[in-house]
């Protein structure tokens, strides 16, 4: 049998307790990676690494609010701690407080957004990519959505951090191609999880939604797992500050 295409990877998951971030998990320590699990609530963290030790998967984990700079340092210092490297990031962690017109949002709700979906991404870039550097390099995933392409009504603010993801995507990538780290994105469409419940849970939005995706129907995590190992992988090292969408063929244009 060929080795898994992740063997002697270790990969740090933000938000990886649940939903999409958990099945990302999963599928990097199925293809061969030990992982880093983490989110903000120790008990999301035990179940989570317990449920996939369950599974005969080689994973640890740490609470990490992305929110605070100084848990994100945590997370790595710990990860290169029991691992002693980290190949792989994948910078999952988002939230939405907020629901309305942009103009009306919070101020306190617009940064909270830019904070955790934004600056986390940069911050944890910045606090792995010195490692990477030193190993010879890496690969870096953001996770944006299909709202950074086509903003969704009522979550205008979240869907501009998204957009910025894009962006970022883009800068990283050119500025660290010289170092052998590749830096790409996964813009999920809507996926069922408890993020996003608010948008599906009610037939008549459910339908809507629906309607507007080619394959009239939402998506599961684990859909969106294969192309983040895949983006990791080998197999994709000529690939770099592109943005992969996992949403059924939801219309997706900037
Ligand atoms: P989810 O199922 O609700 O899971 C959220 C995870 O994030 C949990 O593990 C949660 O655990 C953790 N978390 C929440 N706030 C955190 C924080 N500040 N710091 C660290 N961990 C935090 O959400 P999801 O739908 O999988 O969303 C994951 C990512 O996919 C997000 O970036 C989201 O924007 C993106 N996305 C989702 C959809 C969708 O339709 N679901 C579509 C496009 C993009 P704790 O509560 O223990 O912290």
């Amino acid at each position: 049998m060929p080795p898994a295409v992740l063997a002697g990877r270790v990969a740090l998951v933000t938000a990886s307790t649940r939903g999409i971030g958990l099945a990302i998990a999963r599928r990097l320590a199925q293809d061969g990676a030990r992982v880093m699990v983490s989110s903000r609530k120790q008990a999301g963290v035990d179940e989570a690494v317990g449920q996939l030790r369950a599974e005969g998967l080689e994973v640890s984990g740490a609470v990490c609010h992305a929110g605070q700079r100084a848990d994100l340092e945590a997370l790595v210092d710990e990860t290169l701690r029991r691992h002693g490297a980290i190949d792989i990031v994948v910078s999952n962690a988002a939230v939405n407080p907020y629901a309305g017109s942009t103009v009306d949002c919070p101020e306190e709700a617009w940064d909270k957004i830019f904070q955790v979906n934004v600056k986390a991404a940069f911050l944890l870039a910045k606090l792995v990519v010195p490692h990477m550097r030193r190993a010879g390099g890496g690969s870096i995933v953001l996770v944006g959505s299909a709202g950074g392409y086509t903003p969704m009504a009522a979550i205008g603010p979240y869907c501009v951090s998204k957009t910025a993801l894009l962006g970022l995507t883009k800068v990283l990538a050119h500025e660290l191609a010289a170092h052998n780290i590749r830096v790409n994105c996964l813009a999920p469409g809507v996926i069922r999880t408890r993020f996003s419940a608010a948008l599906w849970q009610h037939e008549g939005p459910r339908r809507r939604l629906e309607h507007n995706v080619a394959m009239g129907r939402l998506g599961e995590p684990h859909e969106c797992a294969g192309a983040v190992s895949f983006l990791c992988s080998q197999d994709a090292s000529y690939i770099t500050g592109e943005t992969v969408v996992v949403g059924g063929g939801w219309p997706c244009r900037l």
